[in-house]
């Protein structure tokens, strides 16, 4: 779990890494597949199968070494290079068609019509798009493409050999079948591994950002609220939900008083800091199932689901004691405190209209404003403590 946790977040933001970086992530993932067929290779060579072609083994015994050392030194290079602006398109570039060329010259020998070209073909670009440029994916790929169906057809007309690392035997001889699974298990599994780590690791961090962006689009990023939208959102959301079993549903919005005197006074940082301190104040006061957001520059609307009149009048008291016990610190550390006026609605009153619920608190709080401010208004009357 801890190990799959650092994974996790060493890729983090693998999506913005530089495509210099991204490519030499690729590189490694190369090195590791080379060596996991040189493996095989070196096995081959002290525990021989009688169905391999050893002209081919003893070829490969050099080549993947050579290939291993070459993708070695590209890394070394994009390592050198990754800091630079013009390197990282090329290197990208490079890369990628390095890695879809290397992966095709390893297909061919081991035969190109099994499940190790499946799963390349599909998994490769699916991984290619997220981390590169499109018109890469599709040069790479279609370049990779285009030499599997050359070879396939020029090994199809017995042009040149099927899989040359094997004898001809091995791909149908009803003794060879055995053999021919591991093999193509253990020929498939670094790219099964690669392709379905990495599927995995976007969509973890995909389901990352979608849950950010989605917190980001509802909260007010100074007082941590819901925002105008969301808070609106919640009300309907209220409103639709109680108006079938005619539950009642209050509506507070309140507005700080003469909070501009503040901002004049003190600066729009004291006033910002006063803000903060009026959510944080709103939401400790509230019960765990009251919503609040930031309406607009100084006012907040609360959202009381199932709340008849008399309670919601109740909690926007408690609210309105709550905030003018509260102060921020200004710039000589002295306690400035603020008040709020509030009106108060109720979909008893006037339906379970938005609109209407939203334009009655709001009619209550120009009330509570104009009879003096720092009171609780609604159609109960005032009330003062
Ligand atoms: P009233 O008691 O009638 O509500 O008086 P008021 O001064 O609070 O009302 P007014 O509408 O005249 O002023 C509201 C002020 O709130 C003006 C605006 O600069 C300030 N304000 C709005 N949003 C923000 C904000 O995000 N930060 C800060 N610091 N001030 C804000
Ligand atoms: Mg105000
Ligand atoms: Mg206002």
């Amino acid at each position: 779990m801890g190990f799959n946790n650092s994974i996790v977040r060493y890729f983090d933001d693998v999506l913005d890494w530089t495509p210099v970086r991204k490519s030499l992530l690729v590189l490694v993932i190369l090195i590791v597949i080379l060596v996991h067929y040189w493996v095989f290779q070196v096995y081959q060579m002290y525990f021989p199968s009688k169905y391999i072609n050893y002209k081919v083994l003893t070829t490969l015994q050099w080549g993947l070494p050579f290939l291993i050392f070459l993708t070695g030194l590209l890394v070394y290079v994009g390592k050198q290079v990754q800091d630079k602006e013009w390197a990282q398109q090329l290197f990208a570039c490079i890369s990628t068609f390095y890695y879809s060329i290397s992966l095709v010259i390893l297909g061919y020998t081991i035969g190109l019509s099994n499940i190790t070209t499946g799963l390349v073909m599909a998994g490769a670009p699916l991984f290619g798009f997220v981390l590169f440029q499109r018109h890469i994916v599709y040069a790479a790929f279609g370049t990779a493409a285009v030499l599997i169906i050359v070879l396939s057809a020029l090994s199809a007309y017995g042009h040149i050999p099927y899989g040359p690392l094997f004898k001809p035997e091995f791909f149908y001889a009803f003794k060879a079948r055995p053999f021919y699974l591991l093999c193509m298990i253990y020929f498939a599994l670094p790219h099964f591994i690669t392709i379905f780590g990495f599927c995995d690791l976007f969509f973890i961090r995909w389901r990352q950002r979608e849950r950010n962006i989605h917190h980001i689009s509802i909260t007010d990023s100074l007082t941590n609220l819901y925002n105008r939208r969301a808070i609106t959102h919640c009300l309907e959301n209220a409103l639709a939900q109680n108006a079938e079993l005619v539950y009642p549903v209050s509506v507070v919005l309140l507005d700080v008083d003469f909070f501009k005197k503040i901002n004049d006074a003190h600066g729009h940082l004291i006033g910002d800091k006063a803000l903060q301190v009026v959510a944080a104040t709103l939401q400790s006061t509230l019960r765990k199932a009251d919503q609040v957001g930031r309406y607009g520059g100084e006012e907040f609307l609360i959202v009381l689901s199932q709340t008849e009149l008399e309670q919601a009048v109740i909690i926007a008291e408690r609210c309105r004691v709550a905030i003018s016990n509260a102060y921020v610190s200004d710039e000589q550390d002295q306690r400035l405190q603020v008040t709020a006026s509030f009106g108060v609605s109720c979909s008893e009153q006037c339906g379970y209209q938005l609109d209407k619920i939203v334009r009655q608190a709001d009619k209550y709080l120009y009330e509570a404003k104009h009879q003096g401010r720092n009171q609780v208004v609604s159609i109960l009357n005032t009330i003062r403590t």
